[in-house]
């Protein structure tokens, strides 16, 4: 099915990440883990291109296996800045022979060396590429807090909404810690005319360092409330993962309550994570 069919639906999502394995010897351990996150029956998963440490050589593969045996709808990622054309029509072509509807369109990272390819600049170009391609959903990434190249929120938000306008259909979040970001997001992006679904990226944090390392670099902002629980219990891994589940379950019940009603969860190939998450919601998602 397509996502965007379930996102206009008047009704609550969760969905769940994971990513590929780095190399062919934790393929088992991936393949395990994304299992058991599947068998929690989401809304949808999505199988991240190349990032978290992945290869993107398994993206497809275990999108569709996550389909085929799970019936559980996927959306595979797919990023252009190191790719060609003729590449990217490649991997389009796989998806659509294995059944899969679904695709985030990235930019991904602009390789070492400052300049990224010539056929693509921006993930604006991807999406017009895939649409072209066939009938496809296509979504977006988009950034709360900015994309940390955009010299202003504004832009950013301009390029967003020429992305949109290019054919992306939803957008999904990266991730935040003080919700009051996203609401003031959305608020810009629908006065400058950006009417899209957005699904709100949420990350259970369940290793103190990790994340004040991924926020230095992504830019983002840390609540003081967040940094006391990291301080707390960053050296305690089973009450740093209680904490973070907890701040994650108490983030997504306030954006529910105030009407974000799609959830996707960066649960990190960690099935106890994604369970966690979602047995605190339990009667939210009913
Ligand atoms: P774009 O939408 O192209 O934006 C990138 C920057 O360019 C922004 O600053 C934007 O304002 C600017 N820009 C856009 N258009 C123009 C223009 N015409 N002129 C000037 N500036 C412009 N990375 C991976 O490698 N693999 C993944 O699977 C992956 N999944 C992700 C999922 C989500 C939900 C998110 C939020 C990010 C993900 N990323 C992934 C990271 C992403 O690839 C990076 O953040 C990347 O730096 C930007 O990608 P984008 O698609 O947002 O780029």
């Amino acid at each position: 099915m397509k996502i965007i069919d379930k996102l206009k639906q008047d009704k609550v999502t969760l969905s769940f990440e994971v990513f590929p394995p780095k190399t062919s010897d934790t393929y088992e351990s991936v393949a395990k883990a994304t299992q058991e996150i599947a068998a929690l029956r989401p809304d949808f998963m999505s199988v991240t291109y190349g990032a978290g440490g992945g290869t993107s050589d398994y993206t497809v593969g275990i999108a569709a296996g996550i389909q085929d045996q799970y019936g559980v709808d996927v959306l595979a990622h797919l990023t252009c800045a190191s790719s060609t054309r003729a590449h990217v029509a490649q991997v389009l072509e796989q998806l659509k022979a294995r059944g899969i509807q679904n695709v985030l369109a990235l930019r991904g990272d602009i390789p070492e060396g400052g300049a990224p390819a010539d056929d693509y600049h921006y993930a604006a170009e991807l999406v017009r590429d895939i649409k072209a391609h066939g009938d496809f959903c296509i979504g977006g990434a988009c950034y709360p807090e900015g994309h940390p190249e955009s010299p202003t929120k504004n832009a950013d938000i301009d390029h967003l909404k020429a992305k949109v306008e290019a054919g992306c259909q939803f957008l999904t979040t990266q991730m935040f810690f003080d919700n009051n970001i996203l609401y003031n997001f959305l608020y810009r992006i629908r006065e400058k005319g950006i009417t899209v679904p957005v699904v709100a990226g949420i990350m259970p944090v369940t290793n103190g360092k990790q994340i004040a390392r991924i926020c230095k670099l992504s830019g983002t902002y840390l609540p003081e409330r967040f940094k006391a629980i990291v301080d707390r219990f960053g050296d305690n891994p089973p009450a740093m993962r209680q904490a973070g589940v907890a701040y994650a379950t108490d983030q997504i019940i306030d954006l529910i309550a105030n009407g974000v009603n799609h959830i996707h969860i960066y649960s990190m190939n960690k099935p106890e994570i994604a369970a966690g998450i979602q047995a605190s919601l339990s009667e939210i998602l009913k």
